[in-house]
């Protein structure tokens, strides 16, 4: 019959996620970082690094039209970032969720952004918007012998059914 395939979510979806050098600078790492284990994702990369202008360039490629991407720039190049890859079901939906909106202003209280910023170009975080998004900045901002796909039987029997 002409039934679409019903979308099969994965344990092993992965999306990045950055604390952005607002957020290093303030001191929210770790608060960020909470929020998703406590969750129950599974980290399975992480690093800081201060990022170059051409690496975050590539990064942001769908909004070098917009004018506010040469502040962006200078915003992401200015300071230490700490980029992160998280894994579990519907991580890269939930993950948006969690950060809340792009304008902290219209971030629910209870999201990363709603609680913690005021202004969307100091909006402290960013993740991938999309499941082809996250492969591609995975893939930009991490070799693969720097994500660990590790096993968590605790995840697995305590966190999924
Ligand atoms: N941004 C900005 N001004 C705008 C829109 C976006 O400074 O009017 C910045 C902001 O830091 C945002 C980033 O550009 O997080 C990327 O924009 P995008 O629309 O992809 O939002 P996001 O996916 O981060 O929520
Ligand atoms: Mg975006």
């Amino acid at each position: 019959d002409s039934c679409p395939e019903p979308v099969k979510m994965s344990v092993n979806e992965r999306t990045f996620i950055a604390v952005k050098p607002d957020g290093v600078h303030r001191g929210l790492v770790g608060k960020i970082i909470a929020r998703f284990e406590e969750r129950g994702y599974k980290l399975v990369a992480l690093k800081q690094l201060t990022a170059s202008k051409g690496h975050l360039e590539v990064h942001y490629q769908d909004l070098k039209e917009k004018p506010f991407f040469p502040g962006l720039i200078d915003y992401m190049a200015s300071g230490p970032i700490v980029a992160m890859v998280w894994q579990g079901l519907d991580v890269v939906k939930q993950g948006r969720v969690m950060l809340g909106a792009t304008n902290p202003l219209a971030s629910a209280p209870g999201t990363i952004r709603g609680d913690f910023a005021i202004q969307t170009g100091r909006n402290i975080c960013h993740g991938s918007d999309s499941v082809d998004s996250a492969n591609r900045e995975i893939a930009h901002w991490f070799k693969p012998d720097e994500i660990n796909d590790y096993a968590s039987p605790f995840i697995n029997s305590w966190v999924y059914e």
